[in-house]
């Protein structure tokens, strides 16, 4: 067990990955009832690194009584809004102090660059932590004249907000330290307790996370880790008469069970789900920005990305440009391990993801399409790898075509004009982002209103901001995180009305 490949890395990731399994019940390790463990690999040598917990419905009850304990006695909800503020942004601190194991931590579970772990996991997650620690003392409610007040007496109406109570939190392997501070931080910031139930391929960030969170002062049981499957683990939390919210990330078909159990119990359930985004782009558009922008739009995370641009639809009279200019850049890519900061070709998360993304290459080359390959794996690789492809104009029929691939695999299709990229880049069940890319205003303003998505870019794609509402419309969720507002689904409104 352990890390044993050819890069130096952090002792505190090495004593880490070394540790006995174990869940974060009550502020502290915790074994299991049972001793049902789950292997974690490297991705990019398919290496087992460390075991977690399988938990069973046993543990995920302590996990929840515990939060359930911590939210009835107030020892967090109570506390003065400032000093909640204080200990998130002391959280925040502490995962910057620690924000090179934790990046390398996750480059090993996850298979990401390091350079990617470095910003998006350990950078961005005590960013969007301190933005959020700054909300914990923002809360407000409203003063309501009444409209029929009765009888002769005078009415006062207000509204308060309060912690909805304890929030079963639901984490996927993407980005799984940066999601999971997405799931526990305006839960904490509101007064709620936690149960975290991360990924069973990415579970590692968020033990470390639970650890920080006990040194910055969070009071023992308010955030509470297991670990363990889907299905069993994930399943027995979102069942649990007492989690009063489900805060879910995940793909669309887990989302809908998740969704289906929530209401089954009148709990609020945000999902955040898949996608299958547009980029729309025009004659007019400066091709070499719109290259280097889709290429982080597309393969970013090799494509691991729920807000990534797999389907660009391009005006004839740009479109051989473009193709053959991405198709460059596909090829330049070099490839290896995360934790080589050269390489940007890095190994997809795990075994069964590499077959998924393998199996819609498949469908696409039987199906007749045009597959153009970007930079080749080294014969022989033990880790999760597959190269960057575009697919050129695929056929009705094409699995690709519709589905959410989360691999590197972007699909290109010439389309007449804007209004049939527009046509094709709404006719979808996802609509979480898209973008446009032009240098007229007019088109990007018009495009950017009839456009079906919760975020559109016009000249970017995949940047988001703590202060900047992010969720999905149709099936790619309900709800939005971030933004000023994000705490309200964190608690509940409650009407007094005083007659005096
Ligand atoms: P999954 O839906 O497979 O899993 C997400 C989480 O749900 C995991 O922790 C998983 O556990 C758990 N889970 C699985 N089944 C159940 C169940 N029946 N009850 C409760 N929990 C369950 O998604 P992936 O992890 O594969 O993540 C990729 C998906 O996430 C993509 O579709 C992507 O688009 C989406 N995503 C959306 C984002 C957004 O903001 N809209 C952001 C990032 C990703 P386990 O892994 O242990 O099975």
């Amino acid at each position: 067990m352990g890390y044993h490949g050819p890069f130096d890395i952090d002792s505190r990731v090495s004593d880490f990955l070394e540790r006995d399994p174990a869940l974060f019940i009550d502020g502290a390790r915790k074994a299991a009832a049972g001793t049902a463990l789950l292997p974690v690999h490297d991705p990019a040598s398919g290496l087992q690194i460390a075991e977690i917990i399988n938990a069973d419905a046993t543990d995920v009850d302590r996990a929840v009584q515990s939060a359930h304990l911590s939210f009835t006695d107030g020892r967090w909800r109570n506390l003065r809004a400032a000093d909640r503020e204080k200990a998130l942004y002391r959280f925040s601190q502490l995962i910057e102090e620690h924000a090179e194991p934790l990046a390398q931590l996750e480059s090993l579970e996850q298979g990401k660059s390091i350079n990617l772990s470095r910003m998006f996991e350990s950078g961005a997650s005590a960013e969007w932590l301190r933005y959020t620690a700054g909300l914990t003392t923002k809360m407000t409610g409203q003063t309501l004249e009444l409209s029929l007040p009765p009888g002769p007496q005078h009415w006062t109406a207000y509204t308060r907000r309060e912690p909805i109570g304890v929030v079963g939190a639901i984490s996927p392997w993407n980005f799984p330290m940066l999601i999971a501070i997405w799931k526990v931080a305006p839960a904490l910031a509101a007064g709620c307790s936690v149960v975290l139930k991360p990924s069973e391929i990415t579970p590692l960030s968020a033990l470390w996370l639970a650890e920080l969170a006990i040194e910055a002062g969070i009071p023992e049981g308010v955030f509470n880790v297991v670990t363990g499957a889907g299905a069993s683990a994930g399943q027995a939390l979102v069942n649990h008469p007492l989690v009063r919210k489900i805060s879910f990330t995940g793909s669309t078909a887990t989302g809908k069970i998740i969704g289906r159990a929530a209401i089954d119990r009148m709990a609020p359930a945000s999902l955040e789900l898949g996608g299958k985004n547009p980029a729309i782009v025009l004659a007019d558009t400066d091709i070499e920005a719109t290259v280097s922008g889709l290429m982080l739009g597309g393969f970013l995370n090799q494509g691991q990305v729920c807000a990534a641009a797999s389907r660009i639809y391009v005006e004839h009279g740009i479109y051989d440009n473009l193709v053959g200019a991405l198709e460059s850049a596909i090829k330049a890519m070099p490839v290896g391990p995360g934790l080589d900061p050269a390489a940007q070709v890095n190994p997809l998360v795990s075994k069964a993801h590499q077959d998924k993304v393998i199996h819609y290459l498949h469908d696409a080359q039987e199906k007749g399409a045009t597959i153009i390959d970007g930079a080749s794996i080294p014969e022989g690789s033990d880790g999760y790898f597959v190269g960057p492809k575009l697919i050129l104009d695929p056929a009705d029929g094409v699995a690709l075509k519709r589905e959410e691939v989360f691999g590197p695999i972007v699909s290109i299709t010439r389309v007449e004009d804007r209004e049939e990229a527009l046509t094709l880049a709404n006719d979808s069940d996802l609509g979480l982002t898209a973008s446009i890319w032009t240098q007229d205003l007019q088109a990007a303003m018009n495009l950017s209103r009839r456009v079906e998505a919760g975020t559109v870019w016009i000249n970017s794609h995949n940047f988001i901001d703590p202060n900047m509402p992010f969720g999905g419309t149709k099936q790619s969720g309900i709800g939005r995180d971030f933004g000023t507002d994000w705490l309200h689904s964190y608690t509940e409104t409650k009407s007094v009305c005083i007659a005096h």
